[in-house]
């Protein structure tokens, strides 16, 4: 299927060639001719499969065939709501990118930043908001946005919406919401909380389900690398040390253990920088701009932060550690391996991590091959304290743990017994 089979408007058509889209992904092929009937949507679909442009398009062009732009002052015609700051810029560029050609407006609402600008762009007049649930309800509250011509609603990534809390947010918007509209609502998981959500949401609605949270793309080559807990840093930077890894998107599951890699990769000359909730609004934007444009090489991120992150050619995600809810792992890899580009996925797993792994690999239904032959490998008993065990004392300079387990240094150049290259804390013990 092509784009010219869906019955796209000449501008929508120009703005994708430009876009160098050729073939709609399956969630638009499904989707958009179901939106342009004007039908309630139900989507099972991850960030990564395209479902920006399935909703943004239709609303787009049934916004333009309604002449939405031509009639007076603007007023809200189309609601996108998103759960973070991230996925809503995001979806702002899309309909930039998307609508290049047509005269409608949008702007994007977000907390964690100051009103004013959002404020002056909502007086001047906005045909499409996009916003995240909090700023919204804000705003609405201080008399600054009505929802009363709303056309279309979006209810975007619902299930990370529930996650973060924002479940009595949403409920208040929907209230406020005229009656008589077309909505959307996406969701990677549709457990029994969503599918409820959804009922109070939709009318009649056709469901299109596009890969399941479960599976994994079949475009993401997938490793898992079983390492001590306080070897982590020195395989990430034997890993890096591979020109191979350009640059690389590095999850962990905390934001303090995101600037602890941070400082680890800067004292070794990496470039790199965090994402995570504590960071400021401006500093966020500016990594992940740098990192776009390969000023930096990695960007460390918490599962919020880089929530729907979207970056083109990203080819390496590194799992430094294994999340704990399992489908956390398919949000993360699906960074990379996008609409059909090749992507590597490569998780770092500890002893205390065996359970985690455990459930991924329950849920996408496989086990993620193992690479043995590493200069770091796990020793497996760090964490059970056995009586002289020395191999748990960081600053044990006996070198107990320094050894390879005999074997497991095979194939990067050493010979049996020689030590490990433990760049990071040598450094540290030189101190
Ligand atoms: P999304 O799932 O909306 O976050 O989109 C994932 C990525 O796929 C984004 O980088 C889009 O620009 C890209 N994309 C969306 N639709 C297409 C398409 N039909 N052809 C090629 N790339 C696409």
């Amino acid at each position: 299927m092509t784009f010219s089979e869906l019955e796209l408007i000449e501008p929508i058509q120009k703005a994708l060639k430009l876009q160098g889209y050729v073939k709609p992904t399956p969630i638009q092929a499904q989707a958009i001719p179901l939106l342009l009937q004007e039908k309630d949507l139900l989507g099972c679909a991850q960030t990564g499969t395209g479902k920006t442009a399935a909703f943004a398009i239709p609303i787009l062009q049934l916004l333009h065939l309604r002449g939405a732009q031509s009639k007076g002052s603007r007023k809200i015609k189309t609601l996108i709501v998103t759960p973070t700051r991230e996925l809503a810029i995001q979806i702002g560029e899309s309909f930039a990118d998307y609508g290049k050609f047509l005269h409608l407006n949008h702007t994007v609402i977000f907390g964690g930043v100051g009103q004013k600008a959002q404020t002056d762009a909502l007086h001047k007049g906005v045909d499409i908001l996009i916003a995240t649930p909090g700023r919204l309800l804000d705003l609405m509250n201080q008399g600054f946005i009505s929802l009363k011509d709303v056309e279309f609603f979006v209810l975007d990534e619902a299930d990370r919406m529930l996650d973060m809390g924002f479940i009595h947010d949403v409920k208040k918007l929907i209230a406020a919401l005229p009656k008589q509209r077309q909505s959307l609502f996406f969701s990677a998981t549709m457990p029994p909380a969503i599918t409820q959500l959804a009922n109070t949401i939709l009318k009649n609605p056709v469901r299109v389900e596009v890969t399941p949270v479960s599976s994994t793309a079949e475009t993401i080559n997938q490793f898992l690398y079983y390492v001590d807990r306080n070897n982590k840093y020195d395989l990430l930077l034997h890993l890096l040390e591979s020109k191979e890894i350009k640059t690389a998107l590095v999850f962990t599951r905390t934001k303090h253990g995101a600037d602890k890699v941070v400082k680890v990769l800067a004292k070794e000359g990496i470039k790199a920088a965090a994402i995570h909730g504590n960071k400021s609004q401006n500093a966020r934007q500016n990594a992940l701009e740098n990192f776009k444009n390969q000023s930096i090489r990695v960007l460390v991120a918490t599962d919020i932060a880089a929530r729907g992150i979207d970056i083109d050619e990203l080819a390496h995600v590194i799992n430094f550690e294994i999340p704990n809810i399992s489908e956390t792992y398919v949000h993360r890899i699906g960074r990379t391996g996008r609409a059909g580009a090749n992507g590597t996925a490569i998780s770092f797993c500890d002893a205390e991590e065996k359970d985690f792994l455990k459930d991924i690999h329950k849920l996408i239904n496989k086990d993620i091959p193992v690479i043995e032959d590493h200069p770091f490998p796990f020793q497996g008993t760090r964490y059970e304290k056995k009586p002289n065990d020395q191999r748990g004392r960081r600053n044990n300079h006996g070198g107990g743990d320094r050894k390879p387990k005999s074997g497991n240094a095979k194939g990067d150049g050493r010979q049996g017994g020689e030590k490990p290259k433990k760049k990071y804390f040598k450094q540290k013990e030189n101190r």
